[in-house]
């Protein structure tokens, strides 16, 4: 099945042949690409990444991914996604001697190598993660009016990790002091875990993702970007 060719038509690019070589130099041309975020789906379709375009299109091109049409779900080769040409007034990349339209979505391979890791504990992303707001009063604060608590505090053992650090203000720091929130009698607004986005691209995620990714992140999931 192929993509429908939309009313505003598609310009067609099949009767083009593409060598490797050519796709080599446009991959290698793309550095203006625009700074557009792609959505990466493991071998089972299941979303565990946001890219940058050019790293996604790298991928397809070597072959470690396919892009997805959004609407028909079709994948596509590299060559295939150039030959289907481009929708006037979508986003695309200009090659040496070729366009190609942003991909939205792209499924891995078999390689499954993206992501290669979970998302960084720092102080900067826990400030992310936790939208600068006291994990116990629920009030916003400046950042350098926030400290982190151990949820466990550290005199009993607890670690600094994702799931038991949060940011708390002053106030609630130290009313809870070295005791576990049970015994201080405070609670958590919610239980802490590693986020599963990148920070970076969190923000994006939840106010300016495409329509597209609607269809591929379960909204649970969706919700849950909100760190
Ligand atoms: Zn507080």
């Amino acid at each position: 099945m192929s993509c429908p060719q939309k009313s505003t038509g598609r310009q067609a690019h099949s009767c083009v042949e593409y060598s490797p070589f050519d796709l080599a130099r446009g991959v290698l041309s793309m550095k203006k690409a625009p700074d557009l975020p792609t959505l990466v789906l493991n071998k089972h379709w299941t979303p565990v990444h946001v890219t940058a375009v050019r790293h996604a299109l790298a991928l397809v091109f070597t072959d470690r991914a396919h892009v997805v049409c959004p609407e028909t779900f079709t994948p596509y080769t590299f060559a295939g996604w150039v030959d289907r040409g481009i929708l006037n007034g979508t986003p695309h990349i200009r090659g040496i001697n070729f366009e190609i339209e942003a991909p939205e979505v792209i499924v891995l391979g078999s390689y499954d190598k993206v992501p290669p890791r979970g998302v960084t504990f720092n102080r900067r992303n826990l400030h992310r993660r936790d939208e600068d707001t006291c994990q116990y009063c629920g009030a916003r604060f400046a950042p350098e009016r926030l400290t982190i608590d151990h949820v466990l505090p550290v005199s009993r053992g607890g670690k600094t990790k994702w799931e038991n650090c949060v940011l708390a203000c002053h106030r609630c720091n130290g009313r809870k002091a070295d005791l576990t929130p049970k015994e201080a009698r405070m609670k958590l607004l919610k239980h802490p875990i590693e986020p599963s986005w990148s920070p970076r691209y969190a923000t994006y995620i939840r106010n300016n993702r495409p329509e597209s990714w609607e269809k591929f992140i379960p909204r649970k999931q969706l919700e849950a970007v909100s760190f």
